[in-house]
């Protein structure tokens, strides 16, 4: 007998499945394969200080702890390593922005997050142009996503719990438990699309790349399999099914200009959307007038970091009645 119908197997549906199936319920996950998936285009960077003002993320703390919880346990049970912690350089874009960085370094509270910088020469040394230098933060972390998502497809194929189809609406038993977890495609979803959603397309280039550094200016260069690097990323609020594009893919080597890839190909072009919120917080909860319909979405561009610890106030919420947390809790709109 199923205790939760899950649909969709991107990182927010995987997440959540694990949680529920380690607190002993039984689920069945829906994946109908959908172009344009965030998750299948993510490269699951967690960045303790974002933007230009390099702040720590709400939350960030407990997420990280969460994260660790949740990921170490599935390469435990799994077998496989997805999980790893990398130095992430972040170049700074101005003289403002060190002297930011360098007045973070004297504040305990950014320890945690800070390991020292870099001057323009080390980068030169290695082919990067970082004209105000760089700092190296601490806690950066990189989920290989498709292999945490292969490994916990196999485990719920292997435990009966996969479905690999669309969910049909109207399929299933009346009052059955339904955690909907579809990404930007909310938006076809008849009982939650007229929620304050916001997505946004973005695109990734893979590259062939010597420098096997984490370097971020706002944008990013990750290294991934054998010696290519991921190239990433744009903001198209509008055209979401139409990557990826030419236009894509000149504004990230636009961005990405700390590196010369002006003799290089590129093997790889994806696109996806990401399922972000006009508040910039994600949206879970149940249905204010269908008490077994729940949503757990709106991760935008940071559901590496946010997924599993809101996965488990989602599971505490579910099985324990807690409340959700008031910055995420679908009740917020209604
Ligand atoms: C270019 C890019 C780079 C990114 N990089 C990062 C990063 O470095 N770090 C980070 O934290 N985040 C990153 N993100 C954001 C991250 O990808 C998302 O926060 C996260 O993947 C959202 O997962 P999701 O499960 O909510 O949505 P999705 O990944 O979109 O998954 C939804 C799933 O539901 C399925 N589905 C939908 N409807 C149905 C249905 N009716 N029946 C069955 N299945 C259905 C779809 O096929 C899909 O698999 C990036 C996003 C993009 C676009």
């Amino acid at each position: 007998m199923t205790d939760y119908i899950i649909i969709g197997h991107g990182l927010a549906g995987s997440v959540m499945a694990h949680h529920l199936i380690a607190r002993g319920q039984k689920v069945e996950v829906f994946e109908a394969e959908l172009p344009h998936s965030a998750s299948a285009v993510s490269v699951g960077l967690v960045n303790p200080l974002i933007g230009p003002k390099l702040n720590p993320p709400f939350m960030i703390t407990e997420c990280l702890i969460e994260n660790e919880l949740f990921f170490r346990q599935c390469e435990r049970a799994w077998g496989r390593k997805f999980y790893q912690t990398i130095p992430l350089h972040r170049l700074f874009m101005s003289e403002k922005q060190k002297k930011a960085w360098n007045e973070m370094e004297k504040n305990s509270d950014f320890i945690s997050f800070q390991n020292g910088q870099w001057n323009s020469v080390q980068y030169q040394k290695i082919g990067i142009l970082a004209e105000h230098g760089g700092g190296i933060t601490k806690n950066a972390w990189q989920l290989d996503v498709p292999s945490f998502l292969g490994a916990s497809k196999e485990y719920l194929i292997a435990n009966n719990s996969w479905r690999n189809s669309a969910f049909e609406k109207g399929s299933k038993k009346e009052g059955q438990k339904i955690i909907f977890c579809e990404g930007f495609r909310v938006q076809e979803n008849p009982w939650f699309k007229d929620l304050p959603f916001a997505p946004a397309r973005g695109e990734v280039l893979t590259v062939q790349s010597k420098i096997n550094l984490a370097l971020s200016n706002g944008s990013w260069h990750l290294p991934g399999f054998a010696d290519y690097a991921y190239l990433g990323s744009t903001w198209d609020h509008q055209n979401l099914f139409s990557g990826p594009t030419e236009n894509g893919k000149k504004e990230i080597l636009r961005k990405c200009n700390f590196v010369d890839f002006s003799k290089k190909d590129f093997p790889q072009h994806l696109s996806g959307v990401r399922s972000g919120t006009k508040d910039r917080q994600p949206i879970i909860g149940v249905h204010p007038d269908h008490g077994n319909l729940f949503l757990f979405n709106g991760f935008g561009s940071r559901g590496t970091s946010t997924i599993p610890h809101y996965a488990k106030k989602m599971t505490d919420f579910l099985l324990k009645n807690k409340p959700l947390p008031t910055e995420s809790n679908l009740n917020r709109f209604i």
